[in-house]
């Protein structure tokens, strides 16, 4: 069995509707998770942020997703003479009523409270993979496929943490009969990602790009041969494609290598995605729809060796913290004491250096609350870096021989980093810089290490 997850770009319109549906015809039955169609997610939070202040607005947005959903059901059912045409077509109609439905009765109730709680949030955001699943699976028997939708909440459930839901795999493991239900029934079950539910009912998000996660939970709990993300490029690249024109496809990456890529930074993959798949041994293909003969990049257990570095990500937004002690306390006190208050504010650290006496960290969010500053300013004294970026280099080794610190450095000589760190157990260096100076800096060092070698 084969989980097959399309993203938003390949939910994009009724031609690349048609694309993704010769692709599943390749496979014996397969299962299916799906993301809202593009920009959709975007737009339900813009819809649901704008309800605080002009529910007008937030409404006529509303209704343009509706019809842009209208549209992409009727342009696709256009080309197709199945009997049973008219009868999916009036089934998607009363849908995308019944979902935007649900929409605007919640906006109405945020510019009624004119606050937008993460729950809420999360209810509106779900509505883009609740649209897209549905019409997908009736579209695809329109096509000729024996496809139906299966409802997300059913199957992923989750913690109550809006937003970014820890997903309860104890759970999964049972509610996953109902996908193999339907696949033993003949059929080819269309899943929405992204959202689940708690166990009391109320939906919840896996964070942004969260439909990766959810095939590969599902691929884990079926115990799938493959878990294959299908996206807009032919695999993981050394570099974003669309940012440095040569960077290349990686044909394979370990678990952890891909987890790192996308921790830092490379949005092909939620970084989550590797857990379950790598727990349950399932390899993981990044593959490309407009190109499906490629074969993209393969994901799987084991340390790769072979080359000095497999790819730079990058994160464009991030702050410098750095607190130096006030001699209050030393040593591991000050650390511990440093980290305790980024812990209990939910600030995760992506970059690291410290002395005995000071800590700088990468942090994707400024220390905007007072409250946090003063804290930091009890043991020491705080200087904060905006306006930085942090490139990383993942799956760097620093083999004798191989002058890799000469090319990296000598490719940023002319920038000035404000924080360096490198593990050899990770095989991450992290460079940060001002954001200005990123781009560049990028396609440099690309350049130094992957073009010119
Ligand atoms: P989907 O809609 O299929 O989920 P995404 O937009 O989330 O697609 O991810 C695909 C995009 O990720 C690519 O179009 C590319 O611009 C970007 N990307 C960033 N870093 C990388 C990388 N290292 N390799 C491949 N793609 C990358
Ligand atoms: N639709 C969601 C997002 O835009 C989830 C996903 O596409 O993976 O983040
Ligand atoms: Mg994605």
């Amino acid at each position: 069995m084969n989980v097959l997850k399309f993203g938003g770009t390949s939910m994009g319109d009724e031609h690349t509707w048609r694309q993704v549906l010769d692709i599943i015809r390749l496979y014996e039955q397969p299962i299916i998770v799906v993301s809202a169609t593009a920009r959709t997610t975007r737009q339900l939070i813009a819809v649901a942020e704008m309800a605080k202040k002009d529910l007008g607005q937030a409404l006529t947005l509303s209704q343009s997703i509706k019809e842009r959903h209208q549209k992409l059901v009727e342009n696709f059912l256009t080309d197709t003479n199945h009997p049973k045409r008219e009868e999916i077509k009036q089934a998607c109609t009363e849908w995308i009523c019944k979902c935007i439905n649900k929409l605007e009765q919640k906006i109405k109730e945020i510019a009624t409270q004119e606050s937008l709680s993460l729950q809420t949030k999360d209810f509106i955001a779900s509505i883009g993979e609740q649209l897209s699943a549905y019409l997908f699976a009736q579209c695809g028997q329109a096509y000729g496929l024996q496809t139906c939708w299966v409802d997300a909440r059913k199957i992923i459930k989750t913690d109550a943490d809006f937003g970014q839901a820890n997903p309860n795999l104890q759970t999964i493991d049972e509610t996953v009969y109902l996908l193999r239900e339907k696949h033993e029934e003949g059929y080819i079950p269309i899943m929405g990602g992204f959202y689940g539910e708690t166990g009391n009912g109320e939906i919840t998000t896996l964070g942004f790009e969260g439909s990766d996660y959810s095939a590969s939970l599902i691929g884990a709990a079926l115990q799938a041969e493959t878990i294959e993300i299908w996206t807009d490029v032919s695999g993981i690249y050394t570099c974003d494609p669309h940012v440095v024109k040569q960077a290349r496809p990686i044909p394979e990456l370990s678990f952890q290598e891909a987890t790192e890529l996308a921790y830092f930074g490379a949005k092909v993959l939620h970084p989550s995605t590797m857990k379950p798949a790598a727990g349950a041994h399932i390899p993981v293909f990044v593959k490309n729809i407009f190109e499906p003969e490629h074969p993209g990049t393969k994901i799987h257990d084991g340390q790769l060796t072979g080359s000095w570095a497999k790819a730079i990500t990058y994160l464009k937004d991030v702050t410098i913290l750095t607190v130096t002690s006030n001699g209050a306390l030393k040593g591991h006190q000050f650390l511990a004491a440093f980290f305790e208050k980024l812990h209990n504010n939910h600030i995760a650290v992506n970059a690291v250096t410290t002395t005995e006496a000071s800590v700088s960290v990468a942090l994707q969010t400024e220390v905007k609350d007072q409250a946090l500053y003063r804290k930091f300013k009890k043991i020491g004294t705080v200087t904060e870096d905006k306006g930085q970026s942090l490139i990383s280099l993942v799956g760097c080794t620093f083999e004798a021989g191989k002058d890799i610190r000469d090319t990296v450095f000598a490719a940023i000589a002319e920038d000035s980093p404000s924080l360096i760190s490198y593990s050899k157990t990770k095989q991450n260096l992290n460079i940060a810089l001002s954001k200005t100076e990123l781009i560049p800096a990028v396609c440099r060092i690309h350049d130094a290490v992957f073009t010119k070698q």
